[in-house]
């Protein structure tokens, strides 16, 4: 049987390498988790002799091992990003697995680890300080990183679409940066109307009640007589009334707003917490707030 794997060591060849035993049935095994994306890694080829640990993860690729890896590595922002993906991995944030490249590249596909993840008893649920707190800088450092391109995910180096993980969220410039280098890096470069018009407008649903009042606004055929209208509105303004309107009578819980939405590879939901960090499967509800700004170019057409 031919071994295509490029990270395979010379030992590895002689031997096909197996797939580590018991991968399947733990909570923790890969097709449990989040396949958020990848990163690349500057690495020389010859190292894969030494950190090959023999053994196939269950997609194939070599685990991630930083403890063999560091000593090899010159490059000290290298080696404190791969310090930082080791801690990640040992306290179960993410398991990494990882490809070598003939051309210096290493290509590390990451997988995280939901805080709601099935069957560890709730255990992710409950970490202490001393590990949440370096946990969540390092993931600040590493999740704006991740690309979610296809092709880096299946192995190739071909040219990549730049998409990421997390659009928008600043990569900090060094590892080691001063915190105003970080705070730099956050400056926003857009108008006052580029901010307004990336704001997406809120999905409304009509509530019922008022004698019909919001489905009648949302059903842009009727002319709303008899509701006492002096003025004839616009359609974006009918949506705008219909959403104050479910914004104050509305009682259903909604999905927390702190939580944004994203998605994996390959195509699954997940939320993440950007305060805290906190990756879940399922997006928690919350009771929703009375009351609100309503925000509207003036002298839009
Ligand atoms: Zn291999
Ligand atoms: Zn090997």
């Amino acid at each position: 049987m031919s071994n295509e794997c490029s990270s395979c060591c010379l030992d590895c060849l002689q031997t096909t390498p197996g797939t580590q035993p018991s991968s399947s049935d733990s909570p923790y095994a890969l097709h449990n988790l989040l396949q958020a994306g990848t990163l690349t890694l500057d690495i020389s080829p010859d190292v894969r002799n030494v950190i090959c640990d023999h053994n196939h993860a269950e997609d194939e690729w070599h685990t991630f091992d930083a403890t063999p890896l560091i000593p090899l590595l010159n490059d000290s922002q290298t080696i404190e990003f791969c310090r930082e993906m080791g801690f990640l991995m040992q306290q179960h944030f993410l398991s990494i697995t990882y490809r070598c490249l003939d051309n210096q590249k290493m290509i590390l596909r990451v997988y995280l680890i939901p805080y709601d993840l099935g069957n560890v008893q709730g255990k992710l649920r409950v970490r202490k300080d001393n590990i949440l707190n370096p946990a969540k800088r390092y993931l600040r450092n590493l999740l704006p990183r991740i690309s979610q391109d296809f092709g880096r995910w299946k192995g190739s180096l071909s040219i990549e679409s730049g998409k990421k993980l997390i659009p928008g969220m600043p990569v900090r410039e060094s590892f080691f940066s001063p915190h105003f280098l970080f705070l730099k890096s956050l400056k926003d470069s857009r108008t006052l109307s580029d901010i307004y018009s990336d704001l997406r407008s809120p999905l409304v649903s009509p509530v019922e009640g008022l004698g019909n009042i919001a489905s009648r606004l949302l059903g842009f055929e009727d002319n709303l007589e008899g509701l006492g209208m002096r003025v004839k509105l616009y359609n974006y303004q009918r949506l705008s009334i219909a959403a104050m309107l479910q914004k104050e009578l509305d009682f259903k819980d909604v999905p927390d707003p702190l939580y944004i939405s994203l998605k994996t590879i390959d195509g699954k939901d997940f939320y993440l917490q950007l305060g805290t960090v906190e990756v879940l499967q399922h997006c928690p509800m919350t009771a929703p707030g009375r009351g609100g700004i309503l925000c509207e170019e003036l002298g839009q057409a």
